[in-house]
Formats: structure tokens, sequence, C-alpha cells
């Protein structure tokens, strides 16, 4: 099982997103428009807000693929123009097919907004191959309790599996493509090493701590996105900060089809983003529901 070399580390920008949370970003840049099939990665915080400070992303569309929104801190409430709305706490997860189309807000929970705290989540953007584009919304919401888990034997290294599976557990989410994404912890000087499909892109984001990457263990830490060569069906992991090192491991089959993207749309051809922005001017993507 040769273990995957690092092709490169990319740092992420510190930017603002919706009505202006603070979010640091490793990809869509300058440097990086997208990894087939992941078209954004975005941290919001981690931040300390006040009472009142805490912001979020007010009605706005989305076609042509799936947003993923991880908890980690804090507490994120959404509503969507097919009468769907819920609340995710810390660690729960909503993984949306947006398809054909939605609008939904991600606001911060009423009460959490009111009192301030910790922020601290990641959205990723899954692109969705051709024949699924325009395929009916769909969500599924897993609360943290109901993510599966799992631990090496000596409890030196810990998964939860998002996507796909690690360490003998399985996730419950089901994805249109082969994905992976997990969440793991790594102790103090211990090694994980995960089986990846040959064909899968995959890459690191560093939550927290410090680690060494890959076959020729590039250093790595806080905001850090390593991007694996394609050379080998395995990645290694190796803790090297006193504290553990947190990472989000995630992998996908590239779709290797055209992207098209204009900002919330994900297309396959110009002709279908000018289709997109036209159904939603015209309000063929429905409203959002007044609040009863
Ligand atoms: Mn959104």
């Amino acid at each position: 099982m040769p273990s995957r070399s690092v092709d490169r580390i990319i740092h992420a920008i510190t930017t603002r997103e919706g009505a202006g949370f603070l979010v640091h970003r490793p990809f869509p840049t300058p440097e990086l428009d997208h990894f087939d099939p992941f078209l954004l990665l975005d941290e919001m915080g981690p931040v300390d807000l006040g009472p009142g400070e805490a912001k979020g992303a007010p009605d706005h569309p989305h076609r042509g693929f799936e947003t993923v929104t991880y908890m980690l801190s804090g507490s994120m409430e959404h509503r969507d123009s097919h009468g769907n709305a819920g609340k995710l706490g810390p660690g729960d997860v909503q993984w949306m097919t947006a398809g054909s189309g939605v609008i939904h807000s991600e606001m911060p929970e009423e009460t959490f907004a009111k009192r301030g705290g910790r922020m601290h989540g990641f959205q990723l953007w899954v692109n969705l191959p051709r024949r699924d584009k325009m395929m009916t919304p769909r969500y599924q919401e897993v609360a943290g309790a109901k993510i599966p888990s799992a631990a090496t034997a000596d409890g030196k290294v810990s998964v939860r599996v998002l996507a796909g599976e690690a360490l003998g557990a399985k996730a419950i989410i089901d994805t249109r493509t082969p994905i992976l994404y997990l969440d793991a912890t790594i102790a103090s000087g211990a090694k994980f090493t995960q089986p990846v499909p040959s064909d899968f892109n995959v890459f690191a984001y560093v939550v927290e701590g410090k680690g060494s990457f890959g076959s020729d263990a590039r250093p790595a830490g806080d905001e850090d996105l390593i991007l694996f060569a394609q050379d080998g069906d395995s990645i290694s992991v190796e803790a090297s900060s006193r504290e553990p090192l947190r990472v989000l491991l995630i992998g996908g089959a590239p779709l290797s089809e055209p992207v098209a993207r204009y900002g919330p749309f994900v297309m396959n051809t110009r002709r279908e983003l000018i289709e997109a922005v036209e159904d939603f001017e015209s309000g063929r993507f429905g409203e959002i529901p007044a609040a009863t």
C-alpha cells in the first residue's frame, strides 16, 4: 500500500462571507479554483462572539452541487424554499443536495446569537455529476451523536466518519459519487494511515495542532490545506505538536467534467449558468415560507 506524497500545501485566506462572518478559505482562491469534485471549503471561525455579534448568510440560492455543513461549536439554523427548517449544533452535519435549486438562509440560532459564544464549523461544496445537477433537492441531517466513529486499539487515533469508511466505521450519509470525509484526532506522536482509492483526489485540512503529512513527511499546521499527489493508495498523517492534531481528511472520485461556476451556481456549461440565473430571477426557485 504505497503512501501518497504531498503535492502542495496552501494556506487559507481570511475573508468574510454572507452578512460578514469571518471565514478561513483554502479554496477557491487565485491559487486553487477547485479540486475535483470539491468546489469550496470554508472554515467558519473559530471566533468568540459577543452577544448579538453572530452573523449568518441570509436568503441565497444554490444549484448544481451539494453543501455540507459540519458544526464544531456554536449553533446555526436554516430555512429553505422547500419548507425545510432545522438547527445545527456542535457535531451535527447537514448534507444538502441543492440539485435543481433551493433558496435558503443559514443564520446563527437565535439563543446562541443573543448570548454569544464560540462559533466554529465547516462548509464544503461537493460538485454533482452532470446526471444529478437537476435532481430533486434532498437533505440529510445527522445529529452529532449519530455520526459513526471509531478509534484505534491504543486509543491514539479517533475518527468521526461523515462519509466513506475508516477504522471499521461506515458512514450513514449517502453520497451521489464516492466521497470520504473524516474528522480525525491524532494524539501527539501518533500516526494515522487511511486507505484511499487510487483514483481519488484527497486533501487534508488542519483544524488544530501540527503534523507531518504524506510519505515525504511535509510539515503543516493551522489553516493549512494539504493536497496529496495521486501516487498511492493510502495517506498518512503524524501528529507532531505536543497537543493532539485534529484534521479533516477529505477525498473523492474526480468527475472529470467541465466546471462552469458563477457564485452559488455550478453547472457544466455557460448556457446552463445563464438558465440558472434566469430561473432564479424569474422566481422559479420558489421562496422561503414566512416563519409561523
Ligand atoms: Mn448556502
